[in-house]
């Protein structure tokens, strides 16, 4: 352009020569071919323009086309979101009712937690009891293990028991063959008694055949002194002597065999153990076997176990007459007690001629050991008759000889 006027400028001042014009001109041709082209290119510059504008514009429409889909997608997506919404209005609900669930499930934890806690500390107390127990357990058994050393100390201790038991057993064998040996002995002494007791009598036999002797022997010295006259004196003296000595003598034999100073006058024998004198008859004696003799029932015997050593009495009456008492004789009751075992007199009474107030039962005298004084001597009263208990019947001299042998 600034050409443009610049050759515009020239043609003004060169106009009187027409070639320059030309040259002007063809130079403009130039020009404008030049600008045409430029014209040209810019055309098809701009319709490539066009056509990437209607492309664009295409696809703009394509965009819009797309817009709208959009649309319709962002209107489903608003109702998605509505229904979104709407769930998590459900699931907000849903979230409370589960908060308030976990509140409670949150309480029930404390409730379980307290309890739990509280179960721990039942947990701490029962171990502890646990360990009291165990220590009393511990105790216990030590004192098992204690009881059962114990238990084997007694056993062993019964076990010593037994054999002493076993021991004494044996001692009872013992004593039991012992005993039945010495029941022997005893039965054999007594075969021995009763040949010493017919050995007695045979002595007895002796002794009266010497006596018979001694009166013969009497004779003949009463004889010697007649013819004797001078020794006469003499002769007394040694008689005197002689008679002496044979009294002691047989006081002294009678003492030792028990021998009594009088005869029976049922079977005419010396009467040897058991004397019976009738209180009653002035001199009737009966010896323990002729006892059952009919003497007179109503008359009392008096019963002399051992000898009297006094001749005084033999032919005296020494009791009373006794009023008798009317009783069945098959139950006598003589109305007093036994002073040894208490109970009734019945059958036979045994009072002491010595001391008042002592009776005693056919049972209580028949003892072999003595019961009272040895030397006093009882009556024998079989038929009920009156007599005080406090009466003393017997004269004091009237007494049985006690020597150390006899006296069990
Ligand atoms: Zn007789
Ligand atoms: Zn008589
Ligand atoms: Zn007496
Ligand atoms: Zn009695």
């Amino acid at each position: 352009m600034e050409q443009t006027s610049s050759s515009n400028s020239k043609k003004d001042k060169n106009k009187p020569i027409d070639y320059n014009d030309l040259k002007q001109l063809k130079s403009k041709y130039y020009e404008s071919e030049l600008e045409k082209e430029g014209l040209n290119s810019l055309a098809e510059s701009l319709k490539t323009k066009i056509r990437t504008l209607q492309q664009q514009i295409f696809s703009q429409e394509s965009s819009i086309q797309l817009v709208r889909e959009l649309e319709s997608q962002k209107v489903t997506l608003l109702e998605q979101a509505e229904n979104y919404k709407k769930r998590v209005n459900d699931s907000d609900l849903q979230l409370s009712i589960i908060k308030k669930e976990l509140t409670s499930l949150r309480e029930e934890n404390n409730d379980f937690t307290r309890k739990y806690n509280e179960l721990q500390q039942q947990n701490v107390q029962i171990r502890q009891l646990n360990n009291l127990l165990e220590l009393d357990k511990q105790h216990l058994n030590k004192k098992l293990r204690e009881s059962e050393d114990e238990k084997i100390v007694l056993q062993k201790e019964l076990g010593q028991c037994n054999e002493q038991s076993n021991l004494i057993e044996d001692n009872i064998h013992e004593i039991k063959s012992s005993f039945e040996k010495l029941d022997a002995d005893y039965r054999v002494l007594q075969c021995k008694n009763s040949e010493l007791e017919l050995e007695i009598e045979n002595l007895q036999c002796e002794v009266k055949r010497l006596r018979e002797k001694c009166v013969l022997q009497y004779h003949e010295i009463d004889e010697s002194n007649k013819l004797n006259g001078k020794l006469k004196g003499d002769i007394e003296d040694l008689q005197r002597l002689f008679i002496e000595q044979d009294r002691v003598l047989r006081e002294k034999n009678q003492q030792e065999n028990g021998i009594h100073p009088a005869y029976c006058n049922v079977c005419n024998k010396y009467i040897v153990g058991v004397r019976y004198k009738c209180g009653h008859c002035d001199d009737y004696d009966i010896c323990s076997n002729c006892e059952t003799s009919n003497h007179d029932r109503n008359h009392v015997l008096i019963k002399i176990k051992r000898p009297i050593n006094n001749d005084r009495f033999v032919k005296t009456a020494l009791l009373p007459e006794f009023q008798l008492i009317e009783q069945n004789e098959q139950d006598i009751d003589h109305r007093t007690n036994c002073s040894v075992c208490h109970k009734k007199i019945r059958g036979v009474r045994y009072k002491c001629g010595h001391c008042a107030k002592f009776e005693l039962c056919v049972n209580c005298e028949a003892y072999p050991f003595n019961l009272h004084d040895p030397t006093h001597v009882f009556i024998k009263i079989r038929r009920p008759v009156q007599i005080d208990s406090n009466e003393i019947l017997l004269p004091s001299e009237f007494r049985s000889i006690v020597n150390r042998s006899s006296n069990i």
